[in-house]
C-alpha cells in the first residue's frame, strides 16, 4: 500500500524542496540531500509506486520507458557517460530501502570504489 505521505511524495506535490535537475512529465530527479559521491541524484517517477517490482507491474509502458529513458537523458546532461558511473535501486527490508516510493541512485563524479564497499 503506497504511503502518500513519504518524503518523496512530499517533494512531488512540492511541499518540500529539492535541488532539482530534470523534470516532465513522468519524472524528476534532484540531488540526494545526503550525497555519498561527488554526483549523487535520485530519480523517481511520477507514478505512484513504492518500488522497483510494483512499477513494473503497474505502470503501463508508457511510464516505464520514457522513466527509464529519462534516466539516460540525466545521465547525458550531466556528461557522467564517458567516466562512469553506478544506478543503484534499493527495494524493501533486505534492499535496505528508507524512502517508500521507488526510486534510482545515480552515483558518479568519482570513482566510487567497488560495489561491496558502498553503503546506502
Ligand atoms: P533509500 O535508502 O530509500 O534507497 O534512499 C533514500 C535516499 O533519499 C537517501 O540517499 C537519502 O539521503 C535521500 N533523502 C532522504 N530524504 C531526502 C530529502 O528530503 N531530500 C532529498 N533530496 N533526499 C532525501
Amino acid at each position: 500500500m503506497y504511503n502518500e505521505n513519504n518524503i518523496f511524495a512530499k517533494i512531488l506535490r512540492k511541499e518540500i524542496p529539492c535541488d532539482k535537475v530534470h523534470e516532465d512529465e513522468y519524472s524528476l530527479f534532484f540531488k540526494d540531500i545526503n550525497p555519498q559521491a561527488k554526483i549523487h541524484i535520485l530519480g523517481i517517477p511520477k507514478f505512484q509506486c513504492t518500488t522497483f517490482s510494483e512499477f513494473i507491474r503497474n505502470a503501463d509502458n508508457e511510464n516505464i520507458s520514457i522513466f527509464f529513458r529519462n534516466v539516460q537523458v540525466v545521465i547525458k546532461n550531466l556528461g557522467i557517460e564517458k567516466n562512469g558511473y553506478r544506478l543503484i535501486t534499493n527495494s524493501g527490508a533486505d534492499g535496505g530501502q528508507e524512502v517508500p516510493h521507488f526510486h534510482i541512485h545515480i552515483l558518479a563524479g568519482e570513482n566510487i570504489g567497488r560495489l561491496r564497499e558502498i553503503i546506502l
